[in-house]
Parts: structure tokens; C-alpha cells; sequence
């Protein structure tokens, strides 16, 4: 009964080939929203994903772009508006490592990257979206939601090589508290969702050993999958659910932390 109201709703999320995003996308279409895929690739399997998402009863559709890019932010709300109509729900998920680099590695061209796929993506994608999800609440009466994707390592600042993406999950965790102290009175809501470690290829050079020592210190006792963190993705979109919830932080990590 909650999740209802998210039929129909038009919702665009970065990074969602694979992984967190796409099993997003999956929960999201189960409920017949109207669902935004994004990558920088156009993945090999796109036809059978897009098929799949459809015929669990949603709309899809892709959207090629390198969020890192802020043309390409622009450009990837623009198709997308152009396709459905509006944005509901915006999910800046895209982000990454970039590389693992020690403090004494870290130069220019290497905090450009981390910075822009982390936070320029979140920020000038949101920046794009905005007027779009204020005209969705406005027109719908309900609010519209805005979600970023932070993560554990933006409270504890990050495994080895990690800093800077620590750093930038942190500016994540911080950026919506303005967001809510400025953009409230436009209708739209924002809210983080956190993960801990979660077994997608975000973690490719990592081995089994090293994967089961993670998990053993996990109270719940194994990593995240992907679809333990899509149900804070539909909560925090639903209008029904969460309507009264916002500048939080849903960290989803089996114990791993607790803030
Ligand atoms: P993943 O499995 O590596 O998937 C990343 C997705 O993002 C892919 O669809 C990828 O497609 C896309 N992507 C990467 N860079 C992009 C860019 N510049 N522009 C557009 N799309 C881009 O990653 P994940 O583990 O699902 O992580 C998703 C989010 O959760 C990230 O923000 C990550 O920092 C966060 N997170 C993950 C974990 C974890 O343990 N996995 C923990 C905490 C937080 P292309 O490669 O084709 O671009």
C-alpha cells in the first residue's frame, strides 16, 4: 500500500548498468515507475536488461552519459525529460574509487576525478533536475525526492587508498543538509542512502579470502548485495512512505558501522 504511489513515477538514476543502481531500477519497475538506466557504456546486454525491467511491468529506458561531465549531466536530464515527460525521483548513484592511491600518489588530475564522478556528478545533476522535480511537486501535490548515494566510507574516511572517495562521501552526507535548509519550499525531499561493503564489482580486485575476512567482522555475518540496498531507494522515493523524512541518512550495512 505504500509503495503504490510509485506507479508511473519517473524516476532517473545515475549508474545503473549494474550493481546498487541496477537493482534499484529492478525494485522500481516492479512497482511500475518509469525507469532512467545510466552509464557511461552502453552495456552488451542492454536489450535483455531493458526487456527484463519492462517486463516486470515498468517503462525503461537508457541514457548514455558520463556524469562525471557537466554537458553530460545536462544532457542526460534533458533525453530524459524529453522521453517521460518530468522527473519524480532522482538517484544520484553513479561514483567510484576511481583508482586506490595512497596520500603521496594523489595529484591534480587525480582529485579532478575522483571529485567530479563523486560530487559534480551528484551536485550538477541534482542542479539540472531541480526545476523539473519542483514542476513535478507542484503539479502532483506530493513531494518529490531527491537520493544520493554516500557511503560507509564517508563516516569513517575510507579503506587503504580510499581518502579522497571518503572525502567526497563525506561532502555527500554534508551537501543535503543545505539542500533542505534551501530547496524544502520547492516540494522535493533529500536523503542519502549509505551502504557498507556490498559484493559488486566496485570490489573486482578484492579476493575471496579477503571478502570472507570483511564479512566476519560484519555483525550481520556476509557482505551487502545489491538488493539489500534497493528497498531504502523505494522507501525513500515513496512520497506515501517517506513523505515526512528528509536531510537523513539510511546507512544499510549488516552493523558494519554504526554512525
Ligand atoms: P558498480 O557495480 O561498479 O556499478 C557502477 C555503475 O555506475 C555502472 O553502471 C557504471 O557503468 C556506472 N558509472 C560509473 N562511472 C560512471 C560515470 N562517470 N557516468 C555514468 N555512469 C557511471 O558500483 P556499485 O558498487 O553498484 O556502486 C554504486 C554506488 O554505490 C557508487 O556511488 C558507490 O560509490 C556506492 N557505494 C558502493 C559500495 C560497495 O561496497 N559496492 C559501498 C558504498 C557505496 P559504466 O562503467 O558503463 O559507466
Amino acid at each position: 500500500m505504500y509503495f503504490e504511489d510509485l506507479k508511473g513515477k519517473r524516476i532517473l538514476i545515475t549508474g545503473s548498468t549494474m550493481g546498487i543502481g541496477l537493482a534499484a531500477a529492478q525494485a522500481f519497475a516492479q512497482l511500475g515507475a518509469k525507469v532512467g538506466l545510466n552509464g557511461r557504456r552502453k552495456p552488451e546486454n542492454l536489450d535483455t536488461l531493458l526487456a527484463d525491467l519492462r517486463s516486470k511491468g515498468g517503462e525503461a529506458e537508457f541514457f548514455q552519459a558520463d556524469i562525471a561531465s557537466t554537458a553530460d549531466c545536462e544532457r542526460m536530464v534533458s533525453e530524459f525529460v524529453a522521453r517521460f515527460g518530468g522527473i519524480d525521483v532522482l538517484i544520484n548513484n553513479a561514483g567510484g574509487l576511481v583508482a586506490r592511491k595512497p596520500l603521496d600518489q594523489i595529484d591534480d588530475a587525480f582529485f579532478a576525478d575522483v571529485i567530479n564522478v563523486n560530487v559534480r556528478s551528484a551536485l550538477m545533476t541534482t542542479r539540472f533536475a531541480l526545476p523539473h522535480l519542483k514542476a513535478a511537486a507542484q503539479a502532483s501535490g506530493k513531494t518529490s525526492s531527491v537520493i544520493l548515494v554516500g557511503s560507509i566510507a564517508g563516516h569513517t574516511g575510507g579503506g587503504p587508498g580510499a581518502s579522497l572517495y571518503g572525502a567526497t562521501k563525506a561532502a555527500l552526507h554534508n551537501v543535503q543538509k543545505n539542500w533542505v535548509d534551501y530547496h524544502s519550499g520547492d516540494g522535493i525531499r533529500f536523503n542519502t542512502v549509505s551502504p557498507g561493503t556490498v559484493d559488486t564489482a566496485f570490489h573486482a580486485d578484492k579476493t575471496a579470502e579477503t571478502k570472507a575476512r570483511i564479512a566476519s567482522g560484519i555483525p550481520l555475518g556476509r557482505l551487502g548485495q545489491a538488493e539489500d540496498i534497493a528497498p531504502a531507494f523505494v522507501f525513500l522515493a515513496s512520497h506515501a512512505a517517506s513523505g515526512y523524512i528528509t536531510g537523513q541518512i539510511i546507512d544499510v550495512n549488516g552493523g558494519q558501522f554504526m554512525p
